[in-house]
């Protein structure tokens, strides 16, 4: 794209600093501007419109264009825009929400604290952790264990539970308490000539390592999403779960369920708990709460987790944490309207129903001599593309995404993977249209760059 003098894409690439792109690039290049949305659409400032098939950052369940979102909003701007809930204040939203959060659940949970981002909720978590630790009289007991390739956001706690260099190198993260088994995904890990189970004995029999290595005591908690998203849509072999879980209780250490993407739906079930047989001890949900039309995470904690951290807190005086945003009346209200209408149309059926189609169309996609396989669960997805005599797999990824685009379906290049995840309310025909214009961009690039595949 060439920029115009004065544009607004120049006057962006002139004020702003963008999240997760190569500045000296964006500064010549600058970004796709996005004005309106409707459904699963969004459009430019050009007018074109575009499938939206990563739901905004895997988030928007309910569509760009909610009526009932904006007037849950407006109504309670109205009525408080903003009240805390520090120091002995609550109010109606997140009192609510707290409640409808404890119902969902997918395992019985006690508490509920409300944060505004996805990385927020995971940093508290770790510091709640830490914090009953201490309360456990065990202050040794505070090493957490992410995975390699695992995303659980960018502040320095959760940047370092997070598995992925981008997020690590020259942060100075990870934290020295931070550590990383390996990643289960069987596609990217498996060794030549190594079965599915035998690859997820190995994972096991590595997170047994990991643990014996350094010290059981040390060990306060593990960190898993269901399903990897960020890290490139990467599904678990069957077994990997119940053994984490089995190993985990052996060594009396909490398990955190991420669920900032695959809660609410995504992957056909209300959580990717259910679906992949997940008893976590905490459970940090954001994104599809709200179909991030207002910022807002929040964290459930069962009684073991909850306990201990209410007895040092009596202890001290004070659970020293907050925001000024936790449990924000707005985001609260508009999260709560949004869940109502995830029930009322029962979207995480939508999910469940399609997620035959979606697979078909994606491994039909993958017969294609660009793709090297594909993989899904309910409706979160990938493609994992061939690398190119003169190109790797990533760069290549990047490049059929550019050309996706073209064809007006927004999807996202992670590593060698092309991921799709989008909005809760597609129906049959629009997966069909997604499918054909990514069919298109495939074959558009395979006849211009005939040596590829
Ligand atoms: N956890 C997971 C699983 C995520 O996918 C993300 C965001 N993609 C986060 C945490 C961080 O959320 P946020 O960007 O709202 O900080």
């Amino acid at each position: 794209m060439i920029m115009r003098p004065n544009s607004i894409e120049a006057r962006d690439a002139a004020s702003q600093m963008h999240p997760m792109v190569n500045f000296r690039q964006y500064e010549k290049s600058g970004g796709l501007v996005i004005e309106s949305g409707e459904g699963i659409y969004v459009f430019d400032n050009s007018g074109k419109r575009y499938i939206e098939a990563m739901a905004g950052l895997w988030s928007v369940a309910v569509g760009f264009s909610e009526p009932r979102l904006k007037e849950a909003a407006c109504a309670q701007m109205d009525k408080l825009p903003y009240y805390h809930t520090f120091s002995y204040k609550t109010h109606g939203p997140s009192i609510e929400l707290a409640e409808k959060l404890l119902e969902l659940a997918p395992v019985p949970m006690s508490k509920v604290h409300f944060t505004s981002s996805g990385s927020e909720a995971n940093d508290l978590t770790c510091k709640m952790v830490w914090y009953r630790s201490n309360a456990l009289g065990k202050p040794d007991k505070k090493k957490i264990i992410g995975r390699e390739k695992g995303y659980h956001g960018v502040t320095i706690a959760a940047g370092s539970i997070t598995g992925l260099p981008l997020n690590h190198g020259s942060f100075d993260l990870p934290l020295d308490r931070m550590k990383h088994t390996s990643c289960p995904s069987y596609v990217h890990f498996g060794r030549p000539g190594e079965t599915e189970a035998e690859f997820t004995r190995r994972m096991l029999q590595d997170l047994e390592d990991l643990i014996e290595r350094e010290g059981p005591e040390t060990i306060a908690a593990f960190w898993g999403e269901p399903v990897m998203g960020a890290g490139g849509v990467l599904i678990p072999p069957a077994g990997y779960w119940e053994g984490v879980q089995k190993i985990l209780r052996k060594h009396d250490i909490l398990l955190v369920a991420d669920e900032v993407i695959c809660g609410f739906g995504r992957t056909g079930k209300m959580f990717g708990c259910q679906s992949l047989g997940i008893e976590p001890d905490a459970l940090v949900v954001s994104k599809q709460i709200s179909s991030s039309y207002m910022p807002i995470s929040a964290i459930l904690v069962n009684d073991r987790f909850y306990q201990p951290i209410a007895d040092e807190s009596a202890r001290i005086g004070s659970f020293g944490h907050g925001f000024t945003a936790s449990g924000h009346p707005v985001a609260a209200a508009v999260a709560l309207e949004n869940i109502r209408i995830i029930e009322e149309r029962d979207l995480v059926g939508n999910a469940a129903a399609l997620s035959g189609q979606f697979k078909a169309g994606l491994e039909k996609l993958a017969e294609h001599p660009l793709v090297h396989s594909s993989r899904s669960l309910g409706l979160i997805g990938a493609l994992e593309i061939h690398p190119w005599p003169d190109l790797p797999a990533s760069t290549a990824a990047k490049a059929v995404a550019a050309m996706v685009e073209e064809e007006g379906v927004i999807c996202r290049s992670v590593g060698e993977a092309l991921c799709f995840c989008p909005p809760l309310i597609i129906t049959g025909d629009q997966l069909d249209d997604l499918f054909a214009a990514v069919g298109r961009a495939l074959d558009r690039l395979a006849a211009e760059r005939p040596a590829a595949g």
